[in-house]
């Protein structure tokens, strides 16, 4: 689950009382606080979920000491790719270069997959290299994309159940906008998905966003 750190008065004072006096029961802290044990059940359920408490039975509440940062690099590591992925739009490796900046515009995306008859992943088309063929002097509709594509084994690419964390650093790594989302085949991988800088910009201020 992913949460921002945003806490009330009553829940900075639970802190400090399980800060000195952890590990201290739900029942205690209610003492302290002259409120009931239902009352504060809301407010160490948000403790312990933001990650600042843990509990353990019969024990009690102790305080992690975990600073924001950390806090916020572990919601990073449980954002995934499948739920921020976007639909793949593919091509086929015959289709031509003119057909390819149609589709570019007319499925408004910037990168492009390109597929074999099995379906599977062949190659990748970004805008430059796009761009980069209609700068030539040939034809758009006689060439097809296979020529000028980023072709396999040199595609990034990466899974439903990696972290999106790990996908941004693909990006950033190989200074790239987008990667197909795959699943393996026999004979190679099924394109299932797509995510793009955009999918990462839009997790992110989801993340800054999200409430308890
Ligand atoms: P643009 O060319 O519009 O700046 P990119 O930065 O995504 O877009 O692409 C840069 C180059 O990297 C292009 O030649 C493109 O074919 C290639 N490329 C794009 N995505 C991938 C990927 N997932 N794996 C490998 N190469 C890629």
């Amino acid at each position: 689950m992913v949460v921002t750190i945003d806490l009330n008065k009553r829940q900075h004072q639970i802190l400090e009382i399980v800060k000195e006096n952890g590990p201290i029961t739900g029942e205690h802290i209610a003492e302290r606080l002259n409120l009931t044990r239902a009352t504060l059940r809301p407010d160490l359920a948000i403790l312990t979920m933001a990650g600042f408490l843990d509990a353990r039975p019969r024990v009690g509440y102790f305080y992690t000491g975990k600073t924001k940062t950390q806090l916020l690099t572990d919601n990073l590591k449980e954002i995934y790719v499948k739920d921020h992925q976007s639909v793949p739009v593919v091509v086929s490796e015959s289709a031509s270069v003119y057909d390819a900046i149609c589709t570019i515009f007319l499925e408004d995306i910037g990168t492009l997959f390109v597929v074999d008859e099995a379906s599977c992943l062949v190659g990748v088309l970004s805008r430059k290299d796009l761009l980069r063929a209609a700068l030539g002097k040939q034809e758009l509709s006689s060439i097809p994309v296979h020529i000028i594509m980023t072709r396999m084994p040199n595609i990034t690419v990466c899974e439903k159940e990696d972290l999106l964390i790990d996908v941004a650093t693909k990006l950033i790594d190989k200074q790239i906008d987008a990667v197909p989302i795959v699943k393996r085949k026999a004979d190679g991988y099924e394109v299932i998905g797509r995510i793009t800088k955009t999918n990462i910009t839009k997790a992110f201020v989801a993340l800054a966003n999200e409430d308890l």
